[in-house]
């Protein structure tokens, strides 16, 4: 049974048609799942009960069940979710403004997955280790976004606030469990419901897809109408050095890599983002900052800069902080604009999978 969740106005529309109900029905319903975020067809007390139950009959309405969550109110959370099949995602929540500047933040980044596990397979990876299980369904990928704001409604600060005014995802980043663009048709349908003026609103210039570099699929996204923006996760400026880590370059090597990108820019006109991982004695000498540059140079690219989160079982290393330093140093002389993650305590942030893999070891240790 398809989720409701799943279907766009338009598909929407077609199917009240067929039952012959009015289009403004539609509407309403769209208000009860992506403004009031219920999560019960009882709840929508306004639809006939007749509809509801026809709505019942043919759409599943399913929701995120929190399992866990890390980090504190005002700085980043992950949360642990658990799938109707008991399978685990991880979305991780960042404000705007940390706490560390002693400010209330309302405006958030939303990091969502997109896969249960992931078949690419980077070497220094957390999502990797334990293979891919499944695709997430759209509603899987919109169902982050506001299960995470049903959540914040619910804080007891919030409680008088009306669930409309506690939108508090403004940015979204699509960097979490999964390979993005191996699931290409399912985030493209969340992309655009989370997009659309009667869904989550959230403009495409603030959603980044990040892809550890599938070619076709790269040329695919710049054909698109919405102006999603892209990030690459490079970690290597020569086919040597990402050989080595992230086997996907051995399908796609720098060359056609660079190529699609180029195409991507061309086409979409906007900067693209370069992601490095500077991992210990794999990519961090100063030597790797020159392929770097002149890369970032050629495809009109910023390189973001991020020191390598340590993955319990995993032998690599975050670089010192003066490598890092040093490395940052050596891009801006070459005129590459750059930037470097220096904040401390991001070590729940960016590598996503990690809760996961620990509770599966948690469940498995006691069954
Ligand atoms: N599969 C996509 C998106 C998810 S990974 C991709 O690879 O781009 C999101 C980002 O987190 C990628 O840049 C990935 O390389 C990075 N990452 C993975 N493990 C990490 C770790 N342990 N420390 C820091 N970044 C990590
Ligand atoms: Fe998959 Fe991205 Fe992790 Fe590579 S870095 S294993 S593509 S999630």
């Amino acid at each position: 049974m398809p989720d409701i969740k799943s279907l766009t106005r338009e598909e929407l529309e077609i199917q009240f048609k067929e039952w012959d109900e009015p289009v403004y029905r539609v509407t309403q319903l769209l208000e009860w799942l992506y403004i009031r975020r219920v999560t019960s067809w009882d709840a929508m007390s306004n639809l006939p009960k007749p509809l509801r139950e026809k709505l019942r009959a043919d759409f599943s309405l399913r929701t995120l069940e929190l399992v866990r969550k890390q980090g504190s109110r005002d700085t980043t959370q992950k949360f642990l979710w658990k799938l109707n099949d008991g399978s685990f995602i991880e979305s991780v929540l960042i404000p705007a403004n940390p706490a560390l500047y002693g400010e209330a933040s309302d405006r958030h980044t939303l990091c969502i997955s997109t896969q249960v596990g992931c078949a690419y397979g980077c070497k220094f990876c957390a999502s990797g280790l334990e293979g891919w299980k499944r695709n997430l369904a759209p509603n899987e990928i919109v169902e982050q976004i506001l299960a995470v704001e049903r959540w914040h409604v619910a804080q007891p600060k919030s409680e008088s606030l009306e669930p409309a005014e506690n939108r508090i995802v403004n940015n979204i980043v699509v960097m979490g469990m999964g390979e993005p663009l191996a699931n290409y048709d399912n985030l493209l349908k969340a992309l655009k419901i989370l997009n659309a003026p009667w869904g989550g609103g959230i403009g495409a210039r603030k959603i980044t897809i990040s892809t550890s570099g599938l070619v076709p699929q790269i040329r695919k996204l710049a054909e698109e109408p919405l102006q999603f923006r892209l990030a690459i996760s490079l970690h290597g400026a020569t086919d040597d050095v990402r050989n080595k880590i992230m086997p996907v370059n051995k399908k796609y090597p720098l060359k056609e890599l660079a190529a699609a990108c180029d195409y991507y820019q061309q086409k979409k006109g906007r900067m693209i983002a370069l992601e490095y991982i500077l991992i210990s004695g794999v990519n961090d000498s100063v030597e790797q900052a020159k392929p770097l540059a002149v890369l970032a140079k050629k495809l009109f690219a910023k390189v973001n800069l991020i020191p390598y989160n340590k993955v319990e079982g995993l032998l690599w290393e975050r670089p010192p902080e003066d490598v890092c330093e040093n490395f940052l140093n050596a891009l801006e002389k070459q005129k590459t604009i750059a930037t470097l993650r220096r904040e401390k305590g991001h070590d729940i942030d960016a590598a996503c999978g990690q809760l996961r893999l620990k509770t599966e070891k948690e469940l498995a240790a006691t069954r």
